[in-house]
């Protein structure tokens, strides 16, 4: 258990990064995933197989673009597992399209790069699209992966890695005995990294995600709807964004559902069991 000061000053350094922070953005491809790991943050182990149609992508791109074409430093595509979604060449060339000098990074479990094919690998290279790959403790050949950027002329990281044993952070929601929002914003880990799902921007996946969690366990998460067509909720409707400030105002302050995120707690990778407790 760390001590009150240290727990003070890293509640300070959170606040301060998420204003500090550049805007980047999620786009929330895919729900499902192609592996299943306990208490994975996006909630993929009871996500129903769907995908964000490429129409949707379009659309969602082009409005915000239409605002500000340089208000994000980066956009990510994941999910669940990005690669699943069949037109993901497709989704590489509009965000580059849209917005001319964002950083794209693809964030991947790395299970199917090998199978991907030259469409893809041109998209990446032709829209400079970074493989960011987690190495998470499965039979995978990472250094496979690598080669493969190497051989095809696209950039690769890995975004994650096991540490110490503690691979994964728990996010502890609650709707039974919600706290205050304030103190747990305080408290949040998130650097306001925006989340786009259905046509929705929340401050953060563990947000976005929640209905999962309703509709799995038959829980009551629940957002609160913007207030004056767009300030104050849990969200911002995509439509609805007409600056930059919109969205900066998402990520600095705590919106009604920050309540629920009681507290984060490390764990170590296993394979799901689709407990509850793994979430909650
Ligand atoms: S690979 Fe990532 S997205 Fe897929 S289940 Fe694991 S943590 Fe979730
Ligand atoms: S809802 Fe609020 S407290 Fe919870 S993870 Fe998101 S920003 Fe942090």
């Amino acid at each position: 258990m760390r001590n009150p000061v240290t727990r003070l000053c890293n509640a300070v350094k959170a606040v301060r990064a998420k204003f500090d922070e550049p805007l980047r953005l999620e786009l929330s491809l895919v729900d499902h995933c192609n592996l299943n790991c306990k208490g994975c943050t996006h909630y993929c182990p009871i996500a129903p197989r769907h995908l964000m149609p490429v129409a949707e992508v379009e659309a969602c791109l082009s409005h915000l673009a239409g605002v500000d074409s340089s208000m994000f430093s980066y956009i990510y595509l994941l999910g669940g597992e990005p690669l699943l979604h069949p037109d993901i060449a497709e989704v590489c060339h509009l965000v580059r399209r849209y917005f001319p000098t964002v950083g794209i990074k693809l964030l991947t479990n790395g299970l199917l790069v090998d199978r991907m094919d030259d469409a893809f690998w041109a998209a990446c290279r032709d829209t400079d699209t970074v493989l960011s790959v987690t190495i998470y403790p499965v039979k995978v050949d990472y250094d496979r992966i690598e080669a493969l950027c190497r051989e095809n002329g696209v950039r690769y990281e890995v975004f994650h890695q096991p540490k110490e044993g503690r691979f994964f952070s728990k996010h502890v929601i609650d709707d039974v005995n919600p706290g205050s929002r304030h103190v747990n914003f305080l408290r949040c880990h998130e650097l306001g990294c925006l989340t786009l799902r259905d046509g929705k921007i929340y401050p953060c996946a563990t947000s976005a995600y929640a209905g999962l969690v309703n509709e799995a366990f038959g829980r009551r998460f629940e957002h609160t709807a913007p207030r004056e067509g767009r300030r104050g909720g849990d969200y911002v409707e995509v439509t609805a964004v007409k600056s930059r400030a919109d969205l900066s105002r998402l990520k600095e302050r705590p919106t009604p559902f920050c309540r629920y995120c009681t507290r984060i707690e490390p764990t170590e990778w296993a394979p799901s069991r689709r407990d509850p407790s793994e979430w909650l």
